[in-house]
């Protein structure tokens, strides 16, 4: 069955494109990595981490992911993305599972980009990352999304990135669903997360919008820094 599978789809890791598998040993490992702190040049005013540079396998499964509608690859990026959370609880840097539940917020991509992508790929991979935490309940809120007018943020400097999405990055809050409230956001450790970190305007405006709305950010993890 696979092979007959293997010639109407081509079985290559979405990581770095070795033949005859969706994901290979190699870029597993390479995933599995404590994060690493960055500084983005628009400050969101919260530690920022990143799994790595946008770089290697890191960077092929992104661009799997968002680009190829490789939906397979969410999963080894969600499983990367929860042991780097498991790191930022063992050293300290975020409250441990004892002391606060965990909240995932993904940031918002542009509209039109999602949906021809056939959904939006930084939700898929934290739903994957919540999913790998057992008997834990990790929510997973798309409280964000971006507005009109918001154009392909490459090619633009930071102050044109934060330019672009100043004032565009809406919350929306899904009908029956309370996803914490202020009051007890204090238990809840809340990360926003996104694939690719370049200057950090986007997740800098999505926590400012966040902060309006009662909901305070503890942190920014991203698979990638540029
Ligand atoms: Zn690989």
């Amino acid at each position: 069955m696979q092979s007959l599978l293997d010639l109407v789809l081509p079985r290559e890791c979405g990581g770095c494109e070795a033949a005859g598998t969706l994901w290979c040993g190699r870029c597993e490992d390479a995933l599995r990595r404590p994060p690493v702190a960055i500084r983005p040049r628009c400050d969101p005013g919260v530690p920022c981490w990143a799994l790595g540079t946008y770089s290697g396998p890191r960077r092929t499964a992104v661009l799997a992911l968002k680009e190829r509608n490789r939906h397979d690859v969410a999963a080894p990026l969600g499983r990367a993305l929860a042991y780097a959370i498991e790191q930022l609880r063992m050293l300290g840097e975020i409250d441990p599972v004892e002391l606060a539940s965990l909240a995932l917020i993904p940031a918002p991509s542009r509209r039109r980009a999602a949906r021809a992508r056939g959904g939006d790929p930084v939700e898929r991979f934290s739903r994957a990352a919540a999913s790998t935490f057992g008997t834990e309940h990790v929510t997973v809120s798309p409280l964000l999304r971006m507005g009109r007018g918001v154009r392909d943020s490459v090619g633009l400097g930071a102050a044109q990135r934060q330019e672009n999405v100043a004032g565009k990055i809406l919350v929306s809050m899904p009908k029956n669903t309370v996803p914490y409230s202020a009051t007890d956001a204090s238990d809840t450790t809340v990360l926003l997360v996104d694939d690719v970190l370049t200057t950090g305007a986007t997740v800098s405006e999505s926590i400012c919008v966040l902060k309006h709305f009662g909901i305070r950010v503890d942190g920014v993890l991203v698979v990638a820094a540029v």
